[in-house]
């Protein structure tokens, strides 16, 4: 079928323009999308190589409806609403163990955006575009998504605000609450305030943690993290980080998601003895990080990454959506909406820190 899709071509703005879509294989389903949340690594695929083969579709938090399955697929029917999250095998021994982050085909779907056969569902003109980004492509009218990626969601939730539950959302709060298990006693540092680090402190703030330190560059983000539960703020594009963290008598929790070697230096420092700090940012190609190694070791620290905050989507998206309707997941604070024709300035304004999560929708 024809489709509207966004086509990513390197350096280039993204364009709008008509592309044919497969039907679904096997363990597929046809999803027509109605919102999609733009991440930075939709971004970082299109302008700083890191691997993905363009021209693609792009777009890896879709949220819609299914039109139509595949062979074999029974857990879901046409007409559901679901949230399509990332891409993962559902049989290698880190999907056996309910880790599918760290599926053994997790750079051929999420990095390499292929199925396992090399194949794409989108092509143009007779060319085969690179259309399988986190096993979804969902910046277009409708993606072919791998039914292992989906969770089905409740009609009565808004599609722009449930997008970022696919990756942003889970991965801060699956960080604090799966790989840190952040507890009452705990205070913990949160550097970075963007979506990732926004929904850390509202995980946080969910565990009941007596501090919640949030760390940005950018005064407006450190007012938004205070709404969402930071019981402290540091500005340290204003202040010295590690003397700013040690006046706030350290930490016993880090969670980095700016991926730059001084703040997570800053925060490996700051830690308690036993403390933990996890990252979940990008960081520059070869970025490394200098510790003193004894002080690691007489400390008992423990320093370690997360992809997707070791979430499964299956399980840990429900949950989400349960504190969403409680009120303590309040998305619409960071959410800000597109119509899909208006990416490149949604993009944009993400970039240059005008908004926290920029949305698309791609039907009015
Ligand atoms: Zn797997
Ligand atoms: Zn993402």
């Amino acid at each position: 079928m024809k489709i509207r899709a966004a086509v990513a071509r390197a350096r280039e703005p993204f364009r709008i323009e008509e592309v044919e879509l497969d039907g679904p294989r096997a363990d597929e389903v046809l999803v027509e999308v109605e919102a999609c949340g733009i991440c930075h690594t939709d971004l970082s695929a299109k302008d700083h190589d890191y691997g993905t083969p363009l021209p693609a579709v792009l777009g890896h938090e879709g949220v819609g409806r299914i039109v139509a399955l595949g062979e074999g697929v029974t857990r879901f029917a046409v007409g559901e609403r679901v949230v399509m999250s990332f891409g993962a095998c559902g049989r290698c021994p880190s999907c056996a163990a309910e880790l599918p982050a760290y599926c053994r085909h997790a750079r051929d779907f999420n990095l390499f955006a292929r199925r396992l056969d090399g194949s794409s569902p989108i092509s143009q003109a007779g060319r085969s575009l690179t259309g399988h980004f986190f096993g979804q492509s969902a910046f277009a009218s409708h993606a072919i998504a791998a039914a292992h990626n989906l969770v089905r969601l409740g009609d009565d939730l808004p599609a722009p605000l449930m997008t970022s539950l696919a990756c942003g959302v889970q991965t801060g709060a699956g960080a604090v609450v799966n790989v840190l298990q952040a507890e009452p006693h705990d205070a913990i540092g949160v550097f970075g305030c963007g979506t990732v680090g926004l929904a850390a402190i509202m995980a946080a703030r969910v565990a009941g943690c007596a501090r919640i330190v949030a760390v940005d560059v950018r005064a407006g983000r450190l007012e938004t993290a205070r709404a969402l539960g930071a019981t402290e703020v540091v500005d340290s594009a204003q202040t010295d980080l590690a003397a700013a963290l040690k006046r706030l008598g350290g930490l016993t929790l880090a969670f980095d998601n700016t991926g730059r070697p001084e703040v997570i230096e800053a925060a490996y420092n700051a830690l308690h003895p036993r403390g933990r700090i996890v990252l979940a940012g990008l960081s520059a190609r070869g970025a490394s990080l200098t510790l003193d190694l004894n002080r690691l070791m007489a400390s008992g620290r423990s320093l370690r990454g997360t992809i997707e905050g070791d979430a499964d989507p299956r399980a840990f998206i429900p949950r989400l959506v349960d504190w969403y309707r409680r009120g303590e997941l309040p998305l619409e604070r960071i959410v800000t909406t597109y119509p899909f024709e208006q990416i490149n300035e949604a993009a944009a304004d993400m970039l240059a820190g005008r908004v926290i999560k920029p949305v698309l929708r791609m039907s009015t």
